[in-house]
């Protein structure tokens, strides 16, 4: 029962309204008995510094961060956990004891989670990152201080040099990626790629199918479909495959686990996203 006691948190976003996140963090507090609600506020660009404003003064006790404010909510947090810092990008934020608002980023820990829970440690591994936008700094940054020789291929070559920049990572001209994707034993799809759009699966991959072979681990960070045509080539090809369903529902974790302090039903969570993907509307 929501009461006058309730602690609230939320996403913003713009657009917000097709948002997971919700899905996540209430499947979460219910499973583990706690007065707590998630809601999705439409916040449009330029605004983002505005809604941390109102967190502080309404006493929301942690907003995730989502397109387009990643990187507007930086300069409106009190202090930032170093990997936000390194990034210069926040998809958390936690409103402290003493009223101070903490940026983090969580994306590229809830990669490395979803990536291990697949039995693929990272460190010593030849890792090639398919985009350089915000997603791919994450997971590049995420991989590189783990221990993974990493190596970033994106369509515009000086997005690859600014993302591989992050942490000495290789960058690597984007019709050369299908021979980097060959000789990497990780490879990781961080762009949209393959993603479907307005509900119609569209069957592109970002590398050539020729490139899969059965020692490979295939990540994609999209999730609809669950299996794209990246996925579904690595599969054939007898590699191992990672959806981007584990990042989604890890990152949304280690925010339940800062916020309310409590470790996070990732099963329950996992199986509530599921449920929403396979409804109908
Ligand atoms: P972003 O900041 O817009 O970056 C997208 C990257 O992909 C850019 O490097 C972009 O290049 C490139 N790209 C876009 N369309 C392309 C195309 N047709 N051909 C080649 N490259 C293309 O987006 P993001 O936030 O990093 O997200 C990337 C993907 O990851 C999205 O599908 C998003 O849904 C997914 N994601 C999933 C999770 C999860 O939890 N599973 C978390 C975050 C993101 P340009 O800069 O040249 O456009």
């Amino acid at each position: 029962v929501i009461s006058a006691s309730t602690r609230v948190a939320g996403i913003i976003g713009d657009p917000v309204r097709h948002s997971l996140s919700p899905v996540l963090h209430n499947a979460a507090y219910r499973e583990l008995g706690l007065d707590w609600v998630y809601l999705a506020f439409e916040v449009s660009g330029g605004d983002g510094p505005g809604a941390l404003a109102a967190m502080r003064l309404l006493g929301i006790a942690g907003l995730s961060v989502t397109m387009p404010h990643k990187n507007a909510v930086v300069a409106a947090c009190d202090v930032l956990t170093p990997r936000a810092a390194r990034l210069q990008s926040v998809n958390t934020v936690t409103r402290l004891g003493d009223g101070r608002l903490e940026g983090d980023s969580t994306d590229g820990e809830g990669f490395l989670r979803a990536v291990r829970e697949a039995g693929c440690d990272p460190d010593g591994l030849d890792a090639l990152v398919l985009g350089a936008g915000g997603a791919a700094r994450a997971v590049v940054l995420a991989l590189a201080d783990c221990g993974a020789r990493v190596r970033v291929s994106a369509r515009r070559l000086p997005a690859s040099t600014a993302t591989a920049g992050l942490a000495k990572a290789v960058p690597v001209p984007w019709d050369e990626r299908d021979d980097a994707a060959r000789s990497a034993g990780l490879v990781v799809n961080a762009t949209p790629i393959g993603m479907a759009v307005e509900g119609s699966v569209t069957g592109e991959t970002p590398v050539a199918p020729s490139s899969w072979h059965a020692d490979h681990v295939a990540v994609d960070l999209v999730y609809h479909p669950i299996e794209t045509m990246f996925l579904r080539d690595a599969r054939s090809h007898g590699a191992a495959t990672v959806n981007g369903l584990g990042m989604l529902v890890h990152q949304a974790g280690l925010q339940v686990e800062r916020w309310t302090g409590v470790g996070a039903p990732i099963a329950v969570m996992r199986a509530a996203v599921n449920a929403t993907l396979a409804s109908p509307s």
